[in-house]
């Protein structure tokens, strides 16, 4: 007889339970509560694109786009790909819905992402990200209150310690040409030494071997010229008005020189929080602004400013979170009790406590499931009726619940 063969998880993937999930949820409904304190407005985005929303703006050359997209044509041969990032999608959003008379627009939302990487601790096919944008305004206070969003988050995460904020500005246009050709001179001689991935880059975007992984390439990173010296005035004081701007916020921060981004379309602004706690994975926070993307897409000169989290990497730093306290379980120790505890169950959850019933199985075992589940009260109902509650602790929200005090006009 032949077996049939479950099929297996798709490599990349997660199902997400227990403890774990429990973290992943605190995660989320964190950032819920805090984009809501800085007035971000949710919003919901496609899950697949036109292929060209991300390649015409994250660039051809970024191993997102080169090498991690799931993109395919659909029955009616057009094609589409899976998001790998959100930016892109609400800038096309931004152009296609006229979002502009939004201006300037602050935006949140999160949800799945992919990207065919090689799956590791912390780096998965389809992850997870939370996601701020401030679309319209090109000045520094857009800046400082997105990195202050992202430093409110993670405190209010408990993760205040052993998560740095690194900072690095990239300049605007013409810093960062005079940045690339310094770049170029300074790769080239060491060409050789450099992975296969950095050679190429080295033709087609030079900033990326900054960001490489390889340590071929980071010992010939630490040596590099820096953006500094190729910075215009107007560049340095964009800079310094979004460090002063953290400053007086009280958001702390390290300068780190070598930081760029893997996409494209970044200036000014770079910056990522990281922690030496995920080994490789270091990254749980990163964006900066953008102020060349919405060209990219067709649209008017747009200056904006966001970031992405990835939810697992913050769950992973969170740790296990338990499910919430049990508050009461309602024990059924009769059949004919049925109905008295199900109105007792409704009547106990509509007064906001956490409660569960056990009514199925053995009579004899049920007492001890009750326990097992460990309720801070059990409410017993025998065949005529609720008659008495145990467990240690006030009784006074589950006693409100099930004993509404008459109404006024009864
Ligand atoms: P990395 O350098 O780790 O590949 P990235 O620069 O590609 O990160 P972004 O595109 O900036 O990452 O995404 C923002 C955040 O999303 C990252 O800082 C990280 O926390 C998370 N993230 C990115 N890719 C993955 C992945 N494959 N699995 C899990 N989390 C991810
Ligand atoms: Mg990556």
């Amino acid at each position: 007889m032949s077996k049939i063969e479950t099929p297996r998880p798709v490599r990349g993937t997660q199902d997400i339970f227990g403890a774990e999930a429990e973290a992943f949820a605190f995660v989320v409904e964190t950032f819920e509560r805090v984009r809501k304190l800085y007035r971000f407005r949710r919003i919901e985005m496609p899950v697949f694109e036109k292929t060209e929303v991300f390649a015409r703006s994250l660039g051809e050359t970024t191993d997102v786009v080169s090498k991690e997209m799931y993109s395919f044509e659909d029955r009616g041969g057009e094609s589409l790909t899976l998001r790998p990032e959100f930016t892109a999608g609400i800038a096309r959003a931004f152009l296609t819905d006229g979002w502009q008379q939004h201006a300037p627009l602050k935006v949140a939302t999160h949800g799945p992402l992919f990207r065919y990487e090689r799956p590791q601790k912390g780096r998965y096919r389809q992850f997870h990200q939370l996601d701020a944008e401030i679309i319209g305004a090109g000045e520094p206070q857009a800046d400082v209150e997105l990195l202050a969003m992202a430093d409110q988050l993670l405190k209010e995460l408990g993760l205040a310690d052993g998560v740095t904020l690194q900072l690095n500005t990239l300049g605007d246009g013409d810093s960062r040409e005079a940045w690339r050709s310094a770049l170029v001179e300074h790769f080239s001689a060491v060409r050789g030494e450099l992975s296969e991935d950095s050679q190429e880059r080295l033709e087609k975007n030079p900033l990326r071997i900054l960001d490489s992984k390889d340590p071929r390439d980071k010992a010939h990173v630490g040596t590099a010229p820096m953006i500094d010296q190729f910075l215009s005035a107007e560049a340095r004081d964009f800079f310094g008005a979004v460090t002063s701007g953290l400053d007086a916020a009280g958001v702390a921060w390290t300068r780190n020189q070598a930081l760029v981004r893997g996409l494209d379309y970044y200036r000014h602004t770079a910056f990522e929080f990281v922690t030496d706690r995920l080994g490789a994975q270091g990254t749980v926070l990163g964006g900066g602004r953008y102020d060349g993307l919405m060209e990219s897409l067709g649209g008017a000169p747009t200056p904006a400013v966001g970031w992405a989290a990835g939810i697992e990497r913050l769950a992973m730093l969170v740790g296990d979170r338990p499910n919430p306290v049990l508050e009461a379980v309602v024990l059924v120790e009769h059949e004919d009790g049925l109905a008295v505890a199900n109105t007792l169950l409704a009547d106990l959850r509509r007064g906001g406590v956490i409660a569960d019933i056990v009514a199925s199985g053995s009579v004899k075992k049920r007492y001890d499931r009750a326990v097992k589940l460990g309720p801070q009260h059990i409410l017993r109902v025998n065949e005529t009726g609720y008659y008495g509650i145990s467990g240690e602790g006030s009784t006074d929200r589950i006693v409100a619940a099930i004993n509404p005090l008459p109404s006024p006009r009864a």
